[in-house]
């Protein structure tokens, strides 16, 4: 074989073993993980990119991670391009729950797995789904609520209308509720979707139902943490904060304190920890073709999808203390002003 033969061969060989390289062959000792966040600029999702990081790094993965910014463009190509990084497996916050079915078909075609994180992907071919139990969640809000407005006039403030968690969330406040109005203790006197779970949007919806109703709402069911601050601006511009009880979830910091100062009736603590560190082995272990241990199954439109589901804690000024004890603050945090 002459030398311009062999260096043919050679060269065929290294793009050969070069393409092997790419997710088709997925590298099952190292694995590489993109992990695609709807929104890094809101405080919980910088917590769950962390101990996402430092858990799949310890598994032997190596993390990329990317932040749409509330972007459903942005994140498609973002995914997009985590996909021709030759990434082993997609970890996506969607944005957009409806939107993304191309970009996966994508992924799976490259044999890429699919991990939907904290809200379900509708209609697309994923692996697997993470999160906690949000019909609970929702659940706790309305509970929370009523233990101390048991009557009266209630506004329901909605999530994100782009975002699956806002509808479940829904409906495990209704499942609450909705007793009390058939009984005529409760009565819905409003209900809005916030775009993006914006919290200035939040502020003036609150704003023009208490304009709406002349002051006379009992209770508000804010959906997480960010729309409960924007709530409860709207009721203290009408000396009202305190004295309106209102829900939140994720245990924000801003939102603690306003729990400890009584200005938010409740919050949901998820412990984040825990979903990241669970979502980065879970990963992993897909890419190694080893079984997840799942608890759940959530129809997505598509198909049943593999789902764990884990357990959100309601949180009060009672129990506040349990987040110092499990090191989500420090008692210094929580004090500080
Ligand atoms: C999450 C909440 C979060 C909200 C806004 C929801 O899908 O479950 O924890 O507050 O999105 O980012």
């Amino acid at each position: 074989m002459n030398t311009k033969v062999k260096a043919a061969i050679l060269s065929v060989m290294l793009a050969l073993s070069s393409s092997m390289a790419g997710s088709a062959y997925a590298d099952a000792k190292n694995p590489k993980i993109g992990f695609s966040i709807d929104d890094l600029r809101v405080e919980r999702w910088v917590r769950d990119r962390d101990f996402f990081s430092a858990e799949a790094e310890k598994l032997g993965a190596k993390v990329f991670v990317q932040s749409a910014d509330a972007s459903e463009q942005r994140q498609i190509s973002q995914i997009e391009n985590l996909i021709s990084r030759g990434v082993d497996v997609l970890v996506i916050v969607p944005y957009n729950a409806t939107v993304l079915n191309n970009a996966i078909r994508e992924a799976k075609k490259a044999n890429i797995k699919v991990v939907s994180y904290d809200r379900l992907i509708l209609n697309a071919d994923i692996d697997a789904y993470i999160s906690f139990d949000n019909a609970k969640v929702g659940e706790m809000q309305a509970e929370g609520l009523v233990q101390l407005k048991p009557k009266g006039n209630y506004y329901l403030l909605g999530g994100a209308p782009t975002d699956n968690n806002a509808k479940i969330l829904r409906e495990g406040q209704m499942k609450v509720l909705q007793p009390l109005i058939d009984k005529g203790d409760i009565k819905v006197v409003g209900k809005q979707w916030v775009k993006d779970w914006s919290a200035s949007e939040a502020m003036s919806i609150v704003e023009n139902a208490l304009t709406a109703n002349n002051n006379k709402i009992d209770a508000i069911v804010a959906s997480n943490d960010g729309t409960a601050g924007g709530a409860i601006q709207a009721l203290a511009s009408q000396k009202l904060s305190g004295k309106v009880p209102v829900s939140g979830q994720d245990a924000d910091l801003a939102a603690v304190k306003r729990v400890m100062a009584g200005t938010q009736a409740m919050t949901v603590y998820k412990p984040l920890k825990l979903i990241a560190s669970e979502a980065a082995k879970l990963a992993v272990q897909l890419v190694r073709n080893e079984k997840p241990a799942y608890n759940s199954q959530y129809e997505n439109g598509l198909k049943k999808v593999n789902t764990l589901l884990l357990k959100p804690v309601p949180l009060t000024k009672a129990n506040v203390n349990l987040l110092v004890e499990e090191g989500f603050y420090t008692k210094a945090q929580l004090s500080a002003n």
